[in-house]
């Protein structure tokens, strides 16, 4: 392994699915939905595979039908009106679309800053792209997760090339307001900097957050690449099904990077993807509360079990801190907790640079069956 990637063995998710598997632990750890989504959706994948759809390279930018679909839902939703043929890039997942904007506009030692904690795969794609990550971190705060818009200020120096912002935040379930969009989208007009911003938790907003995108505010729209996944929004994490809306310049950038890393991917899913972005505000609006009716019955039951809870206002994970129970190493923590109590978590440190900042913070995800959650619970109640 080279020097650029020597920090990052084995994803953190990895391991503890593994972990999940040799223990017969619940696992609340890696994000993904153990209900699949739309059955309507899965036959329109089902029916493009059989109809010869994508079955073969799908064009570089993506299908057309998910292209239009996808900047049909940009505008209906947030009133941001993209070009199909020349702003839109689909992507295999998000995890494609962030490795595919950082080697494409970063230059060998620019600063990338970022929310702390990160989602991991950040910190090791500016690495890859030869960056150098500059974490600014959000500090609990009335019971979330906030970010200092001084620290971010002071943050930006000649080197600074990008802001990577992520929200509704993982792992944290910090949604920014409006007026921290705000102040973020003024700060990169002033000094000039482009804007990543990874929202592919935009439909799970919770009680009074709402889902505001960075590209919407004055100055933005030419200097923000917005990132979406259908992994999360339809809970088909395995489709790898992601994209890029952006202005033609960025999507050009982007892409360039893109088709030497997958070329194009998931052809028939495209299709798929393409109808269910057309599904009826109701599945939205389903989805979204199936989603809180799991978080508040794990916030309570983690509460109840001697957790400190910072309820999120969005993402389908909870961030908790452990030191109610005594305990202030959360990686002991996790790594005990399959065998202690038969439950997965995932460490908040390893999404931080200043891992002793992290060290308290463990995360559950709630995107599990209620019958599943309730299960965990009773075990963190009775072993904790
Ligand atoms: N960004 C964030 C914040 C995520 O939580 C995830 C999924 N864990 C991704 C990107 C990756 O999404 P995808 O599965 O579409 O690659
Ligand atoms: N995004 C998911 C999470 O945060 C995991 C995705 C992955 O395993 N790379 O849990």
């Amino acid at each position: 392994l080279n020097r650029r990637l020597a920090e990052f063995g084995t994803t953190i998710f990895a391991e503890m699915s593994a972990l999940a598997l040799s223990t017969g632990a619940i696992n609340l750890g890696q994000g993904f939905p153990d209900t699949d989504g739309p059955e309507e959706v899965r036959e329109a994948a089902v029916r493009a595979l059989r109809d010869g759809l994508g079955n073969q390279y799908p064009p570089g930018p993506g299908v057309p039908e998910l292209r239009t679909a996808i900047t049909t839902h940009q505008q209906r939703r947030y009133g941001l009106s993209y070009d199909p043929d020349r702003e839109v890039l689909v992507t295999a997942g998000a995890t494609e679309a962030i490795a595919a904007s950082l080697l494409a506009l970063l230059e060998p030692g620019d600063e990338v800053i970022a929310l702390e904690p990160y989602y991991d795969s950040y910190a090791a794609c500016i690495a890859m792209a030869g960056g150098r990550r500059v974490p600014v971190t959000l500090r609990p705060h009335d019971g979330s997760f906030r970010l200092d818009l001084d620290e971010l200020r002071d943050a930006v120096t000649e080197r600074t090339r990008l802001l990577l912002i992520n929200t509704p935040h993982n792992p944290t379930g910090t949604v920014l307001t409006r007026e921290e969009l705000a102040a973020i989208a003024e700060l990169a007009v002033e000094r000039d900097l482009l804007v990543v911003t990874d929202e592919v938790y935009e439909h799970l907003v919770f009680d009074e957050a709402e889902h505001v995108p960075l590209a919407t505010f004055p100055g933005m729209r030419e200097r923000t690449v917005t990132i979406g996944s259908a992994g999360k929004t339809f809970s088909f994490t395995g489709w790898k099904v992601g994209w890029v809306t952006a202005a033609p310049e960025l999507v050009t950038a982007v892409r360039s990077a893109k088709q030497y890393l997958t070329y194009v991917a998931s052809g028939p899913f495209q299709y798929a993807v393409a109808e269910a972005l057309a599904l009826p505000e109701s599945y939205f609006t389903a989805f979204r509360d199936d989603m809180l009716v799991k978080r508040n019955l794990l916030t309570a039951g983690l509460e109840e079990a001697g957790f400190r809870v910072f309820r999120p206002s969005g993402t389908y994970f909870v961030t908790t801190d452990i030191r109610p129970l005594g305990e202030t190493d959360g990686f002991a923590f996790c790594r005990g907790l399959p065998e202690r109590a038969g439950v997965v978590a995932i460490p908040n440190a390893v999404f931080y640079d200043h891992r002793e900042e992290g060290a308290p913070f463990v995360r559950f995800a709630f995107c599990k069956r209620t019958s599943v959650l309730e299960e965990a619970v009773k075990r963190l109640r009775a072993a904790l």
